[in-house]
């Protein structure tokens, strides 16, 4: 009965999450498990942080330097304000 049942269908365990993918396809399946492929969202989340990690690579200093910046200029009002409040 059971057999019967996977007769066409095949399913493997996410390397990641262990996540269990179904395959309706026998070369699908045999390819997967030939690439050792992840299911889709760790796929998904797998490029995403390539994405984000190229990001990082493109301009590694710019976002952490305009912080700085953006941080030291509220940081000179803030003093200021203060400064002049209490004198
Ligand atoms: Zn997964």
């Amino acid at each position: 009965m059971r057999k019967r049942h996977w007769k066409n269908r095949k399913n493997r365990k996410c390397p990641d999450c262990s996540k269990v993918i179904y395959y309706t396809r026998k070369d699908s399946f045999d390819r997967a498990v030939g690439n050792n492929t992840v299911c889709k969202s760790c796929a998904q989340s797998d490029r995403k942080l390539a994405m984000d990690t190229i990001e990082k690579m493109k301009q590694p200093k710019t976002i952490e330097h305009k912080k700085k910046i953006s941080y030291g200029v509220q940081k000179w009002w803030d003093d200021k304000r203060e400064s002049e409040w209490l004198s």
